[in-house]
């Protein structure tokens, strides 16, 4: 059953009307909290998915930012904090609604998963009267989805994985390319919508949708945070919901002709010989795998030359798991890898950061 409280922090002024969000209503130029609830515990005690909305003075589309729609996907909670910080409703155009923790099981339990052990991101649109997945899918797809025209999930790569920053979208959808485009990110992957993630069903229904993906599970990253929280802003400012400001060199993301996992072709321990955002070449030996006492070595050989965007960060391998991930492009690698470079310095200069660099990625 829905059950809504919430409580308004600002405002005044109607130029735009109220949004309505599951009963309650947030007038223009206010920022609202608001508790929706999605499922009980076994205690009994409700469990709510909180949602801020941002409902700006003046009119503009309604942008959804959310993370954790897997429950272990940590960095996105935290784009999401830093971006509700530094927006003001009095000046945004549009509406902003942020969901930091979509999959509040799964982040309970530090779990990808929901108790049933189904995947909320293949359960949308999910349905009333359905699974623990379909009823939590239906509610959001139902309350909050079908009212905003843009939407930006933010994720990281699956447990015992990382991701360099990278936005996947269906570029045949010229609002979600163009969005892509604005993001930002170092790579863009035209990535084909899977049955029932809320990429597919939003733009099913016509709301156009990118997936940002940067690190790995149950970690913070500054890297991915940065350039993440980065990101978000600047589709705001394209789609007309901040003022943009004097531009630098404005920064092109390149785009994947197409990607392909390498897997481990033996069992034991992974030596990998690459980083994130290096190139291969093809041919390279880019791990070793061998037994514990090093008495076999199996060479695992990039197939194509091309990028890791992707990898494996557990050294235990069994074979046939997929350990890194290779994008390939039209453009020169070597042209490519110095792009990721510069992007990697811009991002570092450009924004204080309050997870340092370099310390973050070592905290559990
Ligand atoms: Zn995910």
């Amino acid at each position: 059953m829905l059950n809504l409280k919430g409580h308004v922090h600002v405002g005044r002024a109607k130029k735009i009307d109220a949004i309505d969000i599951g009963g309650q209503h947030v007038q223009s130029g206010q920022r609202a909290s608001i508790e929706l609830e999605i499922a009980r515990l076994y205690t009994h005690a409700p469990l709510n998915v909180s949602i801020e909305v941002l409902h700006g003075k003046l009119n503009g589309p309604v942008l959804l930012v959310c993370a954790a729609i897997h429950g272990d996907e940590l960095n996105g909670i935290e784009v999401v904090r830093q971006i509700m910080a530094k927006i003001d409703p009095k000046k945004l155009h549009g509406t902003l609604i942020a969901i930091p923790v979509v999959n509040v099981f799964g982040f309970i339990h530090k779990s990808r998963y929901l108790p049933d052990r189904r995947d909320l991101n293949r359960s949308f649109p999910g349905s009333e009267r359905g699974s623990i997945a379909g009823r939590m899918a239906y509610q959001l797809f139902d309350q909050v989805i079908r009212q905003c025209s843009h939407v930006i999930d933010l994720h990281t790569a699956a447990i015992h994985r990382t991701n360099l920053p990278q936005i996947r979208a269906n570029l045949d959808n010229q609002d979600a390319a163009a969005m892509a485009t604005a993001f930002g990110a170092p790579v863009v992957v035209d990535a084909a919508l899977r049955e029932g993630s809320l990429r597919a069903e939003a733009e099913r229904i016509g709301i156009p949708v990118i997936t940002y993906e940067a690190g790995e599970a149950l970690r913070f990253e500054p890297y991915a945070i940065n350039a993440g929280v980065r990101g978000v802003i600047r589709v705001m400012r394209d789609l007309g919901m901040l003022r943009q400001t004097r531009r630098k060199t404005p920064y092109q993301p390149v785009t994947a002709r197409s990607t392909k996992w390498v897997r481990a072709e033996a069992d034991g321990l992974l030596r990998s010989h690459v980083a994130l955002g290096e190139s291969v070449n093809s041919g390279q030996v880019i791990g070793i795998i061998s037994d514990p006492a090093g008495v076999t070595e199996t060479e695992i050989k990039a197939q194509q030359s091309g990028i890791v965007i992707g990898q494996h960060t557990l050294p235990v391998v069994n074979e046939g798991d997929a350990i890194f991930h290779i994008a390939f492009f039209s453009q020169p690698d070597d042209l490519i890898e110095q792009h990721m470079e510069d992007y990697r310095d811009q991002v570092k200069d450009d924004l204080d950061d309050e997870i340092k660099w370099g310390i973050g990625t070592l905290s559990s």
